[in-house]
């Protein structure tokens, strides 16, 4: 099967063509030619996207599906027990409906640590198999072990929680400094990327400090210009998550995505209820979106990789959807529409090893997104979706 969209803008993952056309051949992005193609789609007046990649999610059943109904192709997880980790692989695998997707399987805490409070939490019981009883770090005598553990179901890269909650009021077991570093070298030692939760300056210095790859929050702290001056030197990318600091807060800007008729319209009756979560076991200071807008944009200015991610889960943000607040969140940071759109495509590939998407280009896997208008000038027209391809297949709208 070839499809040929005529004419769009192209916004390629890095930068912005102005008329082009782009040619699928079956799974794959191919070079232009003149042969007819068995589907012709009217490209003017439309913009074309490579699939967006959320780069900080947590997975269950149905979220695949959803996320690739707004446009997300790739879901990099960031915590999945093992029974769920295999059924979610699976569905990426054997049907074209749904999102791929990476992930870190069961992340790394302290015993008791974050997110223990939250898997023992009332609605988390309801996941079945995806919730429950976890592998825990005590010591950095277990390090070794841990990611070996990890290696054997399969993971992508590795999740390191920094979190003791007391920016929230709770106070948590927490994995010690030396601990860090040991599963760090450990990850490393075995080829895995190595990446922290943390939410404060003070555990991002211990990630750091380690030499962890990436922290898959901004802080929600006052950043220092030093600091990200420092984050950038190490070369380590960050996730923003403005959406989900603005969920768990309560935060009523948020609102304006499920009222917004081009998300709003798509989204099923589960997700609405979703919305009304009981953040109250989720450490986060009351000041954190405002923080979080503001440490984006000083990572930004520092050169720091600032990677697209919600950290959807079964509440909010929303998985597909949370990703069209995302990227105008970082355009309100600070970040032009373009590096918004780079933030969602070609920097979470880069930087997670994807060397065959997150951009358009022949050879590449047919992963794309053609919306109206021109996000480029515009972000919030990445929810004018009028097609997704996923893998070259085209899906219903
Ligand atoms: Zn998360």
């Amino acid at each position: 099967m070839r499809t040929r969209i005529r004419n769009a803008r192209v916004f390629d993952g890095l930068k912005t063509i102005a008329h082009a056309d782009v040619l699928i051949d079956g799974d794959l992005i191919a070079e232009p030619d003149d042969r007819p193609a068995d589907v012709e789609i009217d490209g003017s007046g439309r913009t074309l996207l490579p699939g967006l990649i959320d780069a900080h999610t947590h997975t269950f059943d149905g979220d695949l599906a959803q996320a690739l109904r707004f446009g997300v192709t790739t879901e990099l997880d960031m915590f999945c027990l093992p029974g769920n980790l295999a059924r979610q692989r699976r569905a990426a695998a054997d049907r074209d409906d749904v999102a791929d997707l990476r992930s870190s399987g069961v992340l790394a805490t302290a015993p008791g640590g974050h997110p223990s409070q939250i898997m023992d939490s009332p609605g988390v019981r309801d996941l079945g198999d995806a919730a429950g009883a976890f592998d825990t770090v005590a010591d950095a005598g277990q390090a070794k072990a841990f990611v070996e553990a990890r290696l054997a179901e399969g993971i992508d890269y590795l999740k390191i929680v920094i979190d003791s909650g007391h920016v929230g009021g709770l106070d948590l077991p927490v994995l010690s400094p030396g601990t860090v570093a040991a599963l760090v070298e450990a990850g490393h030692a075995a080829g895995l990327l190595t990446i922290a939760h943390t939410v404060t300056t003070r555990d991002a210095v211990v990630a750091l400090d380690a030499g962890i790859d990436g922290l898959a929050h901004v802080v929600t702290d006052p950043l220092t210009d030093d600091l990200a001056a420092r984050i950038a030197a190490q070369g380590v990318f960050v996730v923003s998550t403005l959406t989900y600091f603005e969920a768990v807060l309560n935060d009523p800007s948020g609102a304006e995505l499920v009222r917004d008729e081009r998300i709003g319209s798509k989204l099923p009756d589960r997700a609405r209820a979703a919305l009304d979560r009981d953040a109250s076991v989720v450490p986060v200071r009351p000041d954190g979106v405002r923080n979080a807008v503001r440490a984006a944009g000083t990572l930004h200015r520092a050169g720091v990789a600032l990677l697209a991610g919600t950290d959807a889960n079964p509440w909010a943000p929303l998985h597909g959807a949370g990703m069209h607040r995302e990227v105008l969140l970082l355009t309100e940071a600070g970040l032009s529409a373009e590096a918004a759109l780079a933030a969602a495509t070609s920097l979470p590939a880069r930087h997670f090893g994807l060397a065959d998407r997150g951009r358009i280009a022949p050879g590449l896997r047919a992963d794309l997104l053609l919306v109206d208008g021109d996000p480029t000038t515009d972000i919030t027209a990445t929810r004018a979706i009028k097609e997704i391809w996923r893998r070259g297949v085209r899906q219903a709208s």
